[in-house]
């Protein structure tokens, strides 16, 4: 097993005369053992970060080290780690103990009778030693899946590395995957870094998650942290569905003015603030609740749809009742299902203030 450790690692491709940064001085520390998701928005530099660490890609300028050996300049096959892509990148005219073996065959002088327990035992493990004599062709998304992870598991190496992996599956299969693989890299212990767009898996998978966006490594911490204490503006939207909302607010003596409401605030809300007065007002909808008593965190809102989810419901409700809906801010909340609101209702919501985020609106930093 192995400690892995990026240290200012950048990345620029040259196109024509344009220089891309796709990754920005990234530093992090992924440890022993440990599930790190690397989650973003398409472009953010995900794959490029992976593919340094396999060894795939140069690295422009930063250290990398597995074990506190630099491996800047050590070929991928020197690495041991084993990478799963989401193409799963098997050979078609190899069974599948063919796809599973081929690697340990290559690289290790193993007899074959070892190489073959090897690959019956993570058959097993997988549940697809019905399978070994099949060709890829012949399986399904899901079993082609657990063949390309096969296949990195037998080597047994220091670390995992995979990008995208689930995601050409259907969604109930990507469900049970995602379940399996934290079983399994659980079970092995094994290092592994994890690369999605999905912000499901991001949340339910990772030990810690990292959240890159235009290149730049945006917060590294637990799910939940990221969640709750999101480090800026672009974190806390990234994360949760619906999305946290936002509402531009000016601070004057101690309160929040927005457009359509003001907000006041206890001292030690304050006192986060330092100078900064252009602030943005962040709550999740999870957070809204629509109540009966009147208060200086409640407001007067507007029913505008009502989207029921069963066991919840969200609901788009706006200040306004004047205005016309798409000059209205959008408030959303996500309440309990049996709570029956309906279009054209006014409802009194609460955004109580142990909820709030505050950002500084110029740098979308987090102030509190
Ligand atoms: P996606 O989720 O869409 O796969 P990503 O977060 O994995 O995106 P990368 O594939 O790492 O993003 O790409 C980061 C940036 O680098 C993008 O702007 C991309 O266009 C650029 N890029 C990646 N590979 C190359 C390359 N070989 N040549 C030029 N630009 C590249």
């Amino acid at each position: 097993m192995a400690t892995l450790e990026l240290d200012s690692i950048t990345k620029t491709f040259q196109d024509g005369d344009e220089e891309i940064v796709a990754v920005d001085d990234v530093s992090m520390s992924i440890d022993d053992g440990e599930f790190l998701v690397v989650v973003g928005p398409s472009g953010c530099g995900k794959s490029t970060t992976l593919r340094m660490v396999a060894g795939l890609e140069t690295i422009t300028a930063g250290t990398l080290s597995i074990d506190d050996r630099v491996v800047n300049d050590v070929k991928s096959q020197d690495r041991d780690i084993a990478m799963v892509f989401q193409s799963y990148a098997l050979y078609p005219h190899m069974s599948v103990r063919q796809n599973m073996s081929f690697g340990l065959e290559e690289s290790t002088d193993l007899p074959d009778d070892e190489i073959n327990r090897m690959v019956s035992e993570t058959g097993e493990m997988l549940g697809i030693s019905n399978l070994l004599d099949r060709k890829p062709s012949d399986l399904s998304g899901g079993q082609q899946q657990r063949v390309a992870l096969g296949r990195a598991i037998v080597r047994d190496p220091e670390v995992f590395l995979m990008d995208e992996p689930l995601s050409n599956l259907d969604a109930k299969l990507r469900a049970e995957m995602r379940t399996e693989l934290q079983r399994l890299q659980n079970d092995l212990g094994v290092t592994t870094v994890y690369v999605t767009h999905d912000q499901t898996e991001a949340m339910t998978m990772g030990d810690r998650i990292a959240i890159l966006d235009g290149g730049e490594l945006q917060q590294i911490a637990t799910p939940l942290e990221c969640y709750h204490e999101p480090s800026n503006q672009f974190v806390a939207s990234f994360l949760g569905e619906p999305s946290m909302n936002f509402f531009d607010v000016t601070l004057e003596d101690d309160r929040l003015v927005g457009d359509e409401f003001e907000y006041p605030i206890d001292a030690d809300v304050r006192a986060d603030l330092g100078d900064a007065s252009d602030l943005v007002l962040g709550i999740r909808p999870e957070a809204v609740e629509l109540v009966d008593e009147a208060g200086d965190h409640e407001f007067e809102t507007t029913v505008d749809v009502v989207e029921p989810m069963g066991d919840e419901n969200t609901v788009y409700l706006h200040f306004d009742p004047d205005a016309a809906p798409e000059h209205a801010s959008v408030l959303v909340a996500t309440i309990d299902g049996f709570n029956r609101v309906s279009e054209g209702d006014t409802v009194t919501a609460r955004i109580p203030e142990d909820a709030i985020h505050l950002f500084d609106r110029s740098t979308g930093e987090a102030l509190h």
